[in-house]
């Protein structure tokens, strides 16, 4: 198993899991570009967005409710924060392992590529 995200799934990479459930874990981007900046993603290996097949959709809404739980935990929630999944080399997306970011904490306006 060579994919970091599973690793970390698996407890292999010391990582503190901020959240986790059946479905899905977080934890904290080792790289912050942001005050917050959390990474959601599915257990399951899904390689990208593109990779989701139709039965896989309702693990997307499953994981923007993670996502608005932890803004609110965070305490950035009224304040506003963005979600971005990249999908794909051109898409901006290094980990090969489907996940969203949720970025927050300070002001977020220009950086959509
Ligand atoms: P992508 O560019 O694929 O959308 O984002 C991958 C993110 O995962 C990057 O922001 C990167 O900093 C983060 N990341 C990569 N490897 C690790 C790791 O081992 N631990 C944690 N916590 N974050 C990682
Ligand atoms: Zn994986």
């Amino acid at each position: 198993m060579d994919c970091i995200f599973c690793q970390i799934v698996a407890g292999k990479i010391p990582t503190e899991i901020i959240y986790h459930d059946e479905d899905a874990v977080a934890f904290r981007d080792i790289h912050p570009v942001a005050p917050t900046h959390i990474i959601i993603i599915p257990k399951e290996h899904i390689p990208s967005l593109a990779h989701l097949s139709e039965e896989q959709l309702p693990l997307m809404g499953h994981m923007i409710n993670i996502a608005n739980q932890l803004a609110k935990k965070e305490g950035i929630s009224e304040r506003g924060y963005r979600l971005v999944i990249n999908c794909g080399k051109g898409g901006g997306q290094v980990v090969p392992h489907l996940h969203m970011h949720l970025l927050g904490g300070r002001k977020i306006s220009d950086e959509l590529g």
